[in-house]
């Protein structure tokens, strides 16, 4: 049997897009300060500055490669997945982030090669064995289609915190990963 393929999100989920982006937006708009509590959906026109758009807020250049690491496990954790699984990178880049995420990735994980960096906002359509991802789009879809997953719980995702297994840190998220892997298909939350 071949190796496990576990899918791994890149944006809040092992760096930090939407603390960033608040910050830049705040910046950009002293008489309105968001804060990452307000963000319940990926649509943000509603609470963001009438003046600001997806293009300020996402599009920044080089906003994909000053992101933080999404905590001091990250790298650690996923250099150790990758040695035992197919650990591809899964991301719904803008076509202009895609150089700045790839190089985001060389910066922080050189171990993982350019074919595993994958570019794709429907990720349903990959045949992974499990995902690691904060998108509720993305969790609800790949329970569809009966992968099993792993949520970063953040505040968009709330609605789905209580059925899905999340983790909040990479502490020990290798050992999860073949937890997950090694049970049945719909892992009870814990
Ligand atoms: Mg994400």
């Amino acid at each position: 049997m071949g190796k496990k393929i576990v899918a791994i999100d890149m944006d809040d989920t092992i760096c930090h897009l939407v603390p960033k982006a608040i910050h830049y937006h705040n910046a950009a708009f002293p008489d309105l300060q968001l804060t990452l509590d307000q963000i319940h959906s990926f649509d943000l026109s509603r609470i963001w500055h009438p003046e600001c758009n997806e293009e300020i807020f996402f599009g920044r250049p080089k906003l994909y490669e000053e992101l933080e690491i999404f905590d001091e496990h990250t790298v650690e954790e996923v250099r150790r997945i990758s040695e035992e699984h197919d650990v591809i990178i899964v991301t719904a880049a803008r076509p202009s982030a895609v150089p700045e995420k790839w190089n985001w990735l060389q910066q922080h994980m050189p171990f993982i090669p350019f074919e595993n960096f994958f570019v794709a906002k429907r990720k349903y359509l990959l045949d992974f064995d499990v995902l690691i991802d904060d998108g509720p789009h993305n969790l609800l879809a790949a329970r569809q289609a009966g992968k099993r997953t792993i949520g970063i719980p953040r505040p968009w995702n709330q609605s789905l915190q209580e059925e899905f297994l999340m983790k909040d840190s990479w502490e020990g998220m290798g050992e999860l990963v073949n937890r997950v892997l090694s049970g049945p298909g719909f892992p009870a939350k814990g």
